[in-house]
Parts: structure tokens; sequence; C-alpha cells
């Protein structure tokens, strides 16, 4: 008995499943996907590459837990105020309820991200790609506009480490006077030597805060008081505002003042980053004020936001931004200034910056008055915002 069956459109469905496969299998981003007992059914051949050291665990069988484990064992670099068991406590949890996507910084100095998606009636699908190059052309361009942050402050920082030189001056040509005509005691040679000494303190501080602004940041997130990265960006200009008859006015919510670093305020990123940021808008306002002839005034507005944020302001009563351009200023490039004067880097890279940190950056502007305000995740309680742990 022979039996004839048409089995064109099994073939065909094979052939799409196998080319389906071959395609997933050769994609440039890794892929793994766990079924509900949460074992690996599939990854493909970038997926084994990005877990080189481990591809043992990438196999079908093993389990998620597993994976994470010799995942961490092997590639993790973990941040200064991270222990593995918080991170791995931290994966687990977008694990089970994945929203977004996570960053992850290895030993080798890759970061990777990581997106994780729960498939209906599938399981979960794992998503992991190389994305160390983007974030370093990123790194750079910050780079370059905090270089040139720095060029732009230079005049104000060497008028800054004049004081402390002219004191110390003072104190060793007196000295050596006194010294001369035989009237030196030793209380006076005490207290100059004193003064010799916390102004050469003075100086170092400076110059250490300009150094360690330069320096290009590899380092991790961490979390830090915003008061601190305020702090740090006013003792940089704020002789450059002195010089041109700007005032300072500071509206800092008591609450940041507590001591405990958990307390309020206090948000997850890059300090020195978040100085960057504030620099460019003071900096900004000091252009802005330029024409200006009396009560040139910057208020800086710092409190907890109702919606768990919390909300720097930068204002200033300068010329303010023509509405054709509002919508410009964010971009990169885009300058009013003279060449020399501008780069137009300076707040995109801060929009860069604070949207890293999961925060808003926005302006409002009329003529007489700008307002730029930021709003940031409020971390007096640790959260999964686990970029490069
Ligand atoms: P740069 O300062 O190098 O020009 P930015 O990106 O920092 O680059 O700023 C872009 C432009 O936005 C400035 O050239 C200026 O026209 C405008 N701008 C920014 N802040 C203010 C401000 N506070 N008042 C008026 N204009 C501003």
């Amino acid at each position: 008995i022979g039996v004839g069956q048409n089995i064109t459109e099994r073939k065909h469905n094979e052939m799409d499943r196998t080319q389906m496969m071959s395609a997933i299998d050769n994609l440039d981003t890794g892929v793994a996907l766990f079924d509900f007992d949460d074992r690996i059914v599939f990854s493909n051949k970038a997926f084994r590459t990005i877990n080189q050291g481990i591809t043992g665990y990438t196999v079908p069988g093993t389990s998620f837990d597993d994976y994470l484990k010799a995942n961490v064992n092997d590639a993790l670099a973990l941040a200064d105020d991270l222990d593995i068991e918080t991170w791995m406590e931290e994966r687990m949890a977008y694990h089970r309820a994945p929203s977004g996507t996570i960053e992850i910084q290895r030993q080798d100095g890759k970061t990777v991200q990581v997106l994780e998606q729960i498939i209906e009636e599938i399981g979960t699908i794992l998503v992991v790609s190389d994305i160390t190059a983007s974030k370093l052309s990123q790194a750079q361009i910050i780079q370059a506009s905090k270089l040139a942050t720095l060029g732009e402050m230079a005049t104000g920082v060497a008028h800054e480490l004049n004081q402390p030189l002219n004191v110390i001056r003072l104190a060793a040509d007196n000295l050596a006077r006194k010294e001369e005509k035989g009237l030196l005691d030793s209380d006076t040679l005490r207290s100059k030597l004193d003064r010799i000494s916390t102004q050469t303190e003075r100086a170092a501080k400076i110059i250490d805060h300009m150094r360690m602004f330069g320096r290009e940041s590899r380092e991790t997130k961490q979390l830090f008081r915003v008061e601190k990265a305020l702090t740090g960006a006013l003792d940089m200009i704020k002789e450059q505002l002195r010089l041109d008859d700007i005032e300072i006015v500071l509206d800092i919510n008591a609450l940041s003042s507590a001591e405990d670093e958990t307390a309020v305020l206090s948000v997850v990123g890059h300090q020195i980053q978040m100085e960057q940021v504030l620099l460019n808008l003071f900096g900004n306002a000091k252009d802005a004020l330029r024409e200006i002839e009396e009560n040139k005034t910057i208020r800086i507005g710092l409190a907890a936001d109702t919606n768990d944020n919390v909300k720097i302001t930068v204002s200033d009563n300068g010329v303010g931004i023509p509405a054709k351009y509002q919508e410009r200023i964010f971009d990169p490039f885009f300058t009013t200034k003279k060449p020399g004067q501008g780069t137009g880097l300076g707040l995109s890279v801060s929009y860069g910056i604070v949207r890293d940190m999961n925060g808003t950056i926005e302006v409002e502007s009329v003529r007489g008055a700008t307002q730029f305000t930021i709003l940031l995740p409020n971390a007096k309680e640790r959260q999964i915002v686990t970029e490069e742990i």
C-alpha cells in the first residue's frame, strides 16, 4: 500500500524556522531564552562570545541562578559602595520584574547593556549588547567639554591662587625683615609659619579640586549628596562671579544638611559630572549677565520635590534666551557666542549627564529671566538604577 502526503507546507515551515534560528544565531547582539523553570533553552553565538569565560554556563539546561553566579564571579566589576549580595538581589529583582535596561560594568573594562523581557507562554528573553564603544565616545565628549570649561575658568582660578600666594609672600617677607632687625621671637615665628602652612593648604585644595575635575573618569556611579557637587562647583567659579559683580543667592532646603550620607537629596551618579553640569549653568548665567548693569544675580535652589525628586534650579536675571533658540540650546554645537567663548557643548553634555542619571533638565526663559530646572531621582533608598554595577 502506498500513501502519498503533501508535505510542502511542513517543509516551508521547517525552512522558515531554520532560517529564523540561523538569523538569531548570527545576530551581533547576545540573545538567550529562559523557560518558565528559568533554564536556558537557547542561546546564540554572540551570547556565548560575550560570556567567553563561562561558556559552560550558556548551554541549554543551565539555570538563570547558576548563569548569574558564574557571571558575577567571572566578569562583574563592582562599585565601591555595593556588595555582591546587594547586587545579586537587585539583579534578581530586575529579572523577576524587568523594566527598562540595565548596564553592567565588567572587569575587562567593557560595559554591557542588558534587556530582559518576559514573554507570555514562552519565558524570559535576555538580550545583551556590548556598548563599550558608545560609552567611550560619550565619555570623550564629556571630557572635551570639561576641558573647555576648565580653560574658560583659568583666569578666575589664577586670581584665586594669587591670594594665598600673596599672603605667603607677605608672611615670609615679614619674617625676613624681623630677622634682619634681630626682632624675631618664637611666637611671631610660630604664627607666621602657621599662616604660611594654612595658605599653602588653601592653594593646594584649589589645585587638587581642579585636578580632580579635569581627570577623565571611568569610575562607577555612586551615591552622593547634591550639596557637595554644588559646593565643589561654586568653589571653582565663585571668585570669577565676584570679579564680575554677580551676587549668588542660595536657597538650600535645610534637610540636605543632615550628616547622614543616605539622607534626602542624595542622588546616584558621578559627583564630578554633576559639578560640570552646574558649572556650565553658572558659566552661561555669568555670560548672560555680562551686559546687565546692576543687581546681577544668580539664584540657586536645592530642594526635595514632591515626587521623590531632587530639584535643582539655577536662575539669572540676564539677557534671556530668545524663543526661537529655546528649542535648540540643548543641541550639540549650538552657540550664540563668539568663537573662543563658547563651544556649544555645555548644555548638550549637561543634558546627557542628567539623562544618564535618569533625570530631566528644562529651561524657562523670558527677557530678563532665565531658569534651568533639573530633576533627579532622590536616592534616599538604594534603587535599581543599576548603571555600571
Ligand atoms: P556655549 O555656552 O558654549 O555657547 P551651551 O550649550 O552651554 O554652549 O549654551 C548654548 C547657548 O544657549 C548659549 O550660546 C546661549 O545662547 C544659550 N544660553 C544658555 N544659557 C543661557 C542663559 N542662562 N541665558 C541666556 N542664554 C543662555
